[in-house]
Protein backbone atom coordinates (compact mmCIF):
# COMPACT_ATOMS: atom_id res chain seq x y z
CA UNK A 1 0.00 0.00 0.00
CA UNK A 2 1.18 3.37 -1.28
CA UNK A 3 0.62 5.76 1.20
CA UNK A 4 1.07 9.49 0.43
CA UNK A 5 4.72 11.24 1.82
CA UNK A 6 2.95 14.47 2.80
CA UNK A 7 0.49 11.94 5.25
CA UNK A 8 3.15 10.31 6.40
CA UNK A 9 5.10 13.54 7.67
CA UNK A 10 1.87 15.30 9.26
CA UNK A 11 0.85 11.91 11.32
CA UNK A 12 4.48 12.16 12.37
CA UNK A 13 4.13 15.57 13.25
CA UNK A 14 0.44 16.30 14.26
CA UNK A 15 0.51 16.79 18.26
CA UNK A 16 -3.09 15.89 18.52
CA UNK A 17 -4.12 12.56 16.96
CA UNK A 18 -7.74 11.36 17.25
CA UNK A 19 -8.59 7.56 15.55
CA UNK A 20 -12.63 6.66 15.77
CA UNK A 21 -12.82 3.11 14.85
CA UNK A 22 -15.48 0.44 14.20
CA UNK A 23 -16.44 -3.01 13.53
CA UNK A 24 -14.31 -3.29 10.45
CA UNK A 25 -10.91 -3.05 12.38
CA UNK A 26 -12.17 -6.05 14.31
CA UNK A 27 -13.52 -7.93 11.62
CA UNK A 28 -9.60 -9.11 11.17
CA UNK A 29 -9.38 -10.54 14.55
CA UNK A 30 -12.57 -12.84 13.16
CA UNK A 31 -15.28 -10.84 14.96
CA UNK A 32 -18.21 -10.10 12.26
CA UNK A 33 -19.51 -6.95 11.69
CA UNK A 34 -23.14 -5.56 11.77
CA UNK A 35 -23.56 -5.56 7.73
CA UNK A 36 -22.39 -9.21 7.52
CA UNK A 37 -25.15 -11.52 7.60
CA UNK A 38 -26.13 -13.54 10.87
CA UNK A 39 -26.11 -17.16 10.26
CA UNK A 40 -27.18 -20.15 12.09
CA UNK A 41 -29.39 -20.17 14.28
CA UNK A 42 -29.39 -15.98 14.01
CA UNK A 43 -30.34 -16.03 10.35
CA UNK A 44 -33.63 -15.39 10.95
CA UNK A 45 -33.00 -12.29 13.03
CA UNK A 46 -31.61 -8.65 12.14
CA UNK A 47 -29.24 -7.38 14.53
CA UNK A 48 -32.11 -4.61 15.10
CA UNK A 49 -34.20 -7.32 16.42
CA UNK A 50 -31.79 -7.95 19.05
CA UNK A 51 -29.98 -5.41 20.13
CA UNK A 52 -32.63 -2.81 21.05
CA UNK A 53 -34.52 -2.20 24.61
CA UNK A 54 -37.93 -3.58 23.24
CA UNK A 55 -36.37 -6.78 21.98
CA UNK A 56 -34.65 -7.27 25.68
CA UNK A 57 -38.18 -6.36 27.30
CA UNK A 58 -40.27 -8.72 24.90
CA UNK A 59 -37.52 -11.56 25.09
CA UNK A 60 -34.65 -11.24 27.60
CA UNK A 61 -33.30 -14.71 27.09
CA UNK A 62 -32.61 -14.17 23.33
CA UNK A 63 -30.98 -11.02 23.74
CA UNK A 64 -28.86 -12.58 26.97
CA UNK A 65 -28.15 -15.90 24.41
CA UNK A 66 -26.69 -13.24 21.53
CA UNK A 67 -24.54 -11.24 23.42
CA UNK A 68 -23.18 -14.25 25.56
CA UNK A 69 -22.19 -16.16 22.55
CA UNK A 70 -20.43 -12.65 20.99
CA UNK A 71 -19.07 -11.71 24.55
CA UNK A 72 -17.10 -15.59 24.31
CA UNK A 73 -16.25 -15.04 20.81
CA UNK A 74 -14.41 -11.48 21.65
CA UNK A 75 -12.92 -13.27 24.63
CA UNK A 76 -11.60 -16.10 22.69
CA UNK A 77 -10.17 -14.03 19.73
CA UNK A 78 -7.08 -11.60 19.60
CA UNK A 79 -5.96 -8.10 18.80
CA UNK A 80 -5.05 -7.86 15.68
CA UNK A 81 -2.00 -5.84 13.87
CA UNK A 82 -4.50 -3.13 12.96
CA UNK A 83 -5.33 -2.55 16.93
CA UNK A 84 -1.43 -2.77 17.89
CA UNK A 85 -0.83 -0.13 15.19
CA UNK A 86 -3.40 2.25 17.24
CA UNK A 87 -1.26 1.25 20.27
CA UNK A 88 1.78 2.06 18.97
CA UNK A 89 0.42 5.36 17.54
CA UNK A 90 -0.59 6.44 21.20
CA UNK A 91 2.76 5.79 22.29
CA UNK A 92 4.34 8.23 20.06
CA UNK A 93 2.62 10.67 19.63
CA UNK A 94 1.94 13.72 21.43
CA UNK A 95 -1.71 13.77 22.52
CA UNK A 96 -3.61 10.88 21.38
CA UNK A 97 -7.43 10.27 21.73
CA UNK A 98 -8.78 6.88 20.62
CA UNK A 99 -12.99 6.39 19.93
CA UNK A 100 -14.33 3.59 19.39
CA UNK A 101 -17.88 2.16 18.16
CA UNK A 102 -16.70 -1.36 18.91
CA UNK A 103 -17.64 -3.22 22.47
CA UNK A 104 -15.40 -6.00 22.14
CA UNK A 105 -12.75 -3.97 24.13
CA UNK A 106 -9.77 -5.69 21.81
CA UNK A 107 -8.20 -2.05 21.67
CA UNK A 108 -7.26 -2.29 25.57
CA UNK A 109 -6.24 -5.22 25.22
CA UNK A 110 -3.99 -4.72 22.09
CA UNK A 111 -2.33 -1.34 24.50
CA UNK A 112 -4.30 0.92 23.63
CA UNK A 113 -4.63 3.42 27.16
CA UNK A 114 -6.88 6.77 26.22
CA UNK A 115 -9.90 4.86 24.65
CA UNK A 116 -13.52 6.53 24.71
CA UNK A 117 -15.84 3.55 24.15
CA UNK A 118 -18.72 4.94 22.56
CA UNK A 119 -21.02 2.39 22.70
CA UNK A 120 -20.18 0.49 25.89
CA UNK A 121 -18.33 -2.61 26.56
CA UNK A 122 -19.72 -6.42 25.76
CA UNK A 123 -17.56 -7.39 29.02
CA UNK A 124 -19.75 -5.52 31.34
CA UNK A 125 -23.42 -5.68 32.30
CA UNK A 126 -25.81 -2.72 34.14
CA UNK A 127 -28.88 -2.69 35.57
CA UNK A 128 -32.21 -2.01 33.23
CA UNK A 129 -33.32 0.65 35.74
CA UNK A 130 -30.48 2.44 35.88
CA UNK A 131 -30.27 2.41 39.39
CA UNK A 132 -26.38 2.50 39.31
CA UNK A 133 -25.09 -1.08 39.59
CA UNK A 134 -22.49 -1.87 36.48
CA UNK A 135 -19.95 -4.65 36.85
CA UNK A 136 -18.22 -7.12 35.34
CA UNK A 137 -20.20 -9.94 33.65
CA UNK A 138 -18.42 -12.64 35.63
CA UNK A 139 -19.94 -11.14 38.74
CA UNK A 140 -23.54 -11.77 37.78
CA UNK A 141 -25.01 -15.42 37.18
CA UNK A 142 -28.24 -16.79 35.52
CA UNK A 143 -29.57 -16.98 32.05
CA UNK A 144 -31.48 -13.96 33.03
CA UNK A 145 -30.06 -11.87 36.09
CA UNK A 146 -32.20 -9.75 38.64
CA UNK A 147 -30.06 -6.50 39.92
CA UNK A 148 -29.29 -7.50 43.29
CA UNK A 149 -29.93 -3.97 44.52
CA UNK A 150 -33.69 -2.79 42.82
CA UNK A 151 -34.31 -6.20 41.13
CA UNK A 152 -34.92 -5.09 37.86
CA UNK A 153 -33.69 -7.33 34.88
CA UNK A 154 -30.00 -6.94 34.71
CA UNK A 155 -28.44 -6.30 31.18
CA UNK A 156 -25.10 -6.18 28.91
CA UNK A 157 -23.48 -2.67 29.03
CA UNK A 158 -23.69 -1.54 25.79
CA UNK A 159 -25.55 1.13 23.85
CA UNK A 160 -28.54 -0.42 21.72
CA UNK A 161 -30.43 1.18 18.94
CA UNK A 162 -32.80 4.50 19.70
CA UNK A 163 -30.67 4.53 22.98
CA UNK A 164 -28.62 7.17 24.07
CA UNK A 165 -25.11 7.59 24.50
CA UNK A 166 -23.26 7.93 27.48
CA UNK A 167 -23.44 11.33 27.68
CA UNK A 168 -20.12 12.56 29.38
CA UNK A 169 -18.04 10.12 26.83
CA UNK A 170 -19.81 11.24 23.84
CA UNK A 171 -18.68 15.16 25.41
CA UNK A 172 -15.15 14.27 25.75
CA UNK A 173 -15.05 12.38 21.87
CA UNK A 174 -16.49 15.55 20.44
CA UNK A 175 -14.18 17.86 22.23
CA UNK A 176 -11.21 15.60 20.96
CA UNK A 177 -12.41 15.54 17.66
CA UNK A 178 -13.01 19.28 17.71
CA UNK A 179 -9.13 19.68 18.84
CA UNK A 180 -7.30 17.18 16.59
CA UNK A 181 -5.23 18.03 13.90
CA UNK A 182 -5.73 14.56 12.27
CA UNK A 183 -8.93 12.81 12.78
CA UNK A 184 -8.75 9.07 11.15
CA UNK A 185 -11.87 7.38 10.86
CA UNK A 186 -10.89 3.35 10.65
CA UNK A 187 -13.44 0.39 9.86
CA UNK A 188 -16.78 2.61 10.13
CA UNK A 189 -19.42 2.47 7.65
CA UNK A 190 -19.93 5.83 9.23
CA UNK A 191 -23.61 5.85 9.28
CA UNK A 192 -24.37 5.35 12.91
CA UNK A 193 -24.49 8.89 14.58
CA UNK A 194 -23.71 10.40 16.51
CA UNK A 195 -20.44 8.98 16.25
CA UNK A 196 -20.56 9.92 12.12
CA UNK A 197 -20.94 13.71 12.85
CA UNK A 198 -17.48 13.36 14.75
CA UNK A 199 -15.06 13.67 11.76
CA UNK A 200 -17.46 16.12 10.63
CA UNK A 201 -16.65 18.17 13.96
CA UNK A 202 -13.36 17.78 12.91
CA UNK A 203 -13.24 18.73 9.71
CA UNK A 204 -15.06 21.93 10.60
CA UNK A 205 -12.56 22.93 13.09
CA UNK A 206 -9.40 22.69 11.02
CA UNK A 207 -8.85 19.13 11.15
CA UNK A 208 -7.65 16.74 8.49
CA UNK A 209 -9.46 13.93 7.74
CA UNK A 210 -7.72 10.27 6.71
CA UNK A 211 -10.37 7.35 5.91
CA UNK A 212 -9.25 3.85 5.97
CA UNK A 213 -11.90 1.68 4.68
CA UNK A 214 -11.82 -1.56 1.72
CA UNK A 215 -14.93 0.37 0.57
CA UNK A 216 -16.11 4.00 0.09
CA UNK A 217 -18.26 5.66 2.61
CA UNK A 218 -21.14 8.58 2.92
CA UNK A 219 -18.05 10.06 4.66
CA UNK A 220 -15.27 9.48 1.83
CA UNK A 221 -16.58 12.66 -0.25
CA UNK A 222 -15.35 14.73 2.37
CA UNK A 223 -12.09 13.07 3.50
CA UNK A 224 -8.48 14.61 2.69
CA UNK A 225 -6.95 10.99 2.26
CA UNK A 226 -8.94 7.86 1.47
CA UNK A 227 -7.09 4.92 1.88
CA UNK A 228 -8.09 1.72 0.61
CA UNK A 229 -7.24 -1.56 2.26
CA UNK A 230 -7.30 -3.37 5.35
CA UNK A 231 -6.75 -1.50 8.63
CA UNK A 232 -4.49 -4.00 10.18
CA UNK A 233 -2.44 -3.37 6.71
CA UNK A 234 -2.80 0.11 6.26
CA UNK A 235 -2.05 1.16 9.83
CA UNK A 236 1.23 -0.76 10.71
CA UNK A 237 2.46 0.76 7.58
CA UNK A 238 1.16 4.16 8.01
CA UNK A 239 2.83 3.92 11.64
CA UNK A 240 6.06 2.39 10.53
CA UNK A 241 6.47 5.03 8.23
CA UNK A 242 5.76 7.79 10.21
CA UNK A 243 7.88 7.09 13.31
CA UNK A 244 10.37 3.71 11.98
CA UNK A 245 11.43 4.70 8.80
P1 LIG B 1 -20.39 -1.48 10.17
O1 LIG B 1 -20.56 -2.95 10.29
O2 LIG B 1 -21.58 -0.65 9.82
O3 LIG B 1 -19.28 -1.15 9.07
C1 LIG B 1 -18.05 -1.79 9.02
C2 LIG B 1 -17.16 -1.01 8.07
O4 LIG B 1 -15.86 -1.55 8.11
C3 LIG B 1 -17.61 -1.08 6.60
O5 LIG B 1 -17.54 0.21 6.06
C4 LIG B 1 -16.58 -2.00 5.95
O6 LIG B 1 -16.32 -1.66 4.60
C5 LIG B 1 -15.36 -1.74 6.81
N1 LIG B 1 -14.40 -2.85 6.91
C6 LIG B 1 -14.67 -4.17 7.00
N2 LIG B 1 -13.53 -4.86 7.17
C7 LIG B 1 -12.52 -3.96 7.18
C8 LIG B 1 -11.11 -4.05 7.32
N3 LIG B 1 -10.50 -5.24 7.50
N4 LIG B 1 -10.37 -2.91 7.30
C9 LIG B 1 -10.98 -1.70 7.13
N5 LIG B 1 -12.31 -1.56 6.98
C10 LIG B 1 -13.07 -2.66 7.01
O7 LIG B 1 -19.72 -1.04 11.55
P2 LIG B 1 -19.76 0.32 12.36
O8 LIG B 1 -19.56 1.46 11.44
O9 LIG B 1 -18.84 0.12 13.48
O10 LIG B 1 -21.22 0.48 12.92
C11 LIG B 1 -22.04 -0.57 13.35
C12 LIG B 1 -22.35 -0.69 14.85
O11 LIG B 1 -22.12 -2.05 15.15
C13 LIG B 1 -21.52 0.06 15.85
O12 LIG B 1 -22.41 0.79 16.60
C14 LIG B 1 -20.86 -1.00 16.77
O13 LIG B 1 -21.12 -0.71 18.12
C15 LIG B 1 -21.55 -2.27 16.44
N6 LIG B 1 -20.71 -3.50 16.32
C16 LIG B 1 -19.57 -3.69 17.05
C17 LIG B 1 -18.77 -4.83 16.87
C18 LIG B 1 -17.52 -5.03 17.70
O14 LIG B 1 -17.43 -4.54 18.82
N7 LIG B 1 -16.50 -5.73 17.18
C19 LIG B 1 -19.13 -5.77 15.91
C20 LIG B 1 -20.31 -5.55 15.17
C21 LIG B 1 -21.08 -4.41 15.37
ZN1 LIG C 1 -30.97 -2.02 39.81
Amino acid sequence: MHIPKDLVELIHSSARIVALTGAGISQESGLRTFRDKLDGLWAQYKPEDLATPGAFNRNPGIVWEFYNIRRLKACEVEPNPGHLALAEMEKNSERFVLITQNVDGLHTRAGSRNVLELHGNITRVKCSRNCGIITEWEEISGSSPACPKCGAKIRPDVVWFGEMLPQGILKSAMQAARESDVFLSIGTSALVQPAASLPLMAKQNGAVIVEVNLEETPLTPLVDYFLLGKAGEVLPELVRAAWFR
